[in-house]
């Protein structure tokens, strides 16, 4: 376990990069030392924010007055047999994207629609990461975590994983489980999982619902993601952000008839609809682009907000605060927040 320098801003740590000092930042490489850390923290009531790459944080300029424990633990197991397919148990501290090309050089398939996601593996069950008509839920088999509450190690099932559109268990019992590795269990072959994805399939000359090699997929998904400023480039400030800000609408029949009828729909399995966030905030008067100059909605994705180089996080609060309430005015509905605040709120 090593201390990073006292004081340490959290902005240098977030890809939106904007967050004011930790009290203590401690770097933990082994499992071992993750559990015993938190233990030790959670015995003291001090506070703990567990941080992974820091891509879906949006913390306060005031920045986090405890320990912010930062995962870089490592480890990858795999097995594979004709029958289960492969089995692959990564340690929270790897990195996704690394995981992704790891899959798709060894031939097993399932992953590839979710490349050029930032952050780590122990980050994924949190939000049920996903993207291009995939997520992470449906290739998971099992999520190993120490309970904060109960001071146990627990290891959930999907089926209990309470995965959802961008939620889990694990982030609406925020604080409460640290995700310590994640199982993936993994068909064997080449050719991708069958592509749900509209804009993907056309972007693969293929229909939705048929495969494709999966490397091709990789590439297509990446020139998509580049084209709207969500793959991370230093150079690119459409990129300093946290991805999509706000979550895409789940609502009922009634929500959805009070909307204008081209207001795009996506029917979900339970019977509700799922809206486009993008569609009602560019409805609402907010292109891309929109902003102050500090903090801007992206020029290449209207769900990005970025920092162009001198915001705080005051400036993409306050901008955010502006969409919500424009939305609202709008179409009377109050869009949530994807990333986790820490600090401050809308
Ligand atoms: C350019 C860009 C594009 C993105 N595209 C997508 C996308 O397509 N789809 C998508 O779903 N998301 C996307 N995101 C959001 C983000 O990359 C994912 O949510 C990612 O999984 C966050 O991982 P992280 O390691 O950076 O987590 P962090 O930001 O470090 O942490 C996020 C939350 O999880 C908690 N946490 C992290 N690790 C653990 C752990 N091991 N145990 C317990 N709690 C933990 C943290 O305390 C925090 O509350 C994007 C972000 C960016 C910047």
């Amino acid at each position: 376990m090593a201390d990073a320098p006292s004081g340490a801003r959290l902005a240098n740590y977030t890809t939106l990069r904007v967050g004011g000092p930790a009290r203590r930042l401690v770097v933990v490489s082994s499992e071992a030392e993750l559990l015993d850390c938190v233990r030790d923290l959670d015995a003291k009531s001090e506070p703990v924010l567990i941080l992974g790459g820091g891509s879906n944080l949006l913390v306060a300029d005031v920045g986090f007055d405890g320990t912010v424990v930062k995962i870089e633990t490592s480890g990858v197991d795999v097995q594979t047999s004709s029958c289960s397919g492969a089995i692959l148990s990564i340690a929270a501290g790897e990195d996704w994207d690394s995981l992704v090309v790891r899959t798709i050089e060894e031939e097993y398939c399932g992953l590839e629609a979710m490349s050029g996601i930032p952050g780590l593996v122990g980050a994924t069950p949190m939000q049920n990461v996903g993207a291009y008509g995939a997520e992470v839920a449906d290739s998971i088999g099992t999520v190993r975590t120490y309970d904060r509450h109960t001071r146990q190690l627990r290891t959930f099932a999907p089926a209990d994983c309470g995965f959802s559109y961008r939620s889990s268990r694990f982030k609406i019992e925020l604080g409460r489980y640290l995700i310590l590795s994640v199982t993936f269990q993994l068909r064997l072959g080449s050719l991708s999982a069958p592509i749900r994805y509209p804009e993907l399939a056309r972007t693969l000359g293929i229909e939705v619902g048929r495969r494709a090699p999966a490397g091709e997929v990789r590439e297509a998904v990446l020139g998509l993601r580049r084209a709207k400023g969500m793959v991370l480039d230093d150079q690119d400030h459409d990129t300093w952000s946290a991805g999509s800000f706000f979550t895409n609408p789940i609502l009922d029949a009634n929500q959805m008839a009070a909307l204008p009828p081209d207001a795009p729909k996506f029917p979900l399995p339970d019977g509700r609809m799922k809206t486009s966030a993008a569609w009602l905030i560019e409805q609402a008067g907010f292109r891309k682009g929109y902003g102050d100059g500090a903090a801007q909605i992206s020029s290449k994705h209207t769900l990005a907000l970025t920092n162009r180089g001198s915001a705080r996080a005051a400036d993409l609060v306050r901008l955010a605060r502006e969409i919500r309430s424009g939305v609202q005015s709008a179409f009377g509905l109050i869009l949530v927040p994807e990333p986790v605040l820490v600090g401050c709120q809308l």
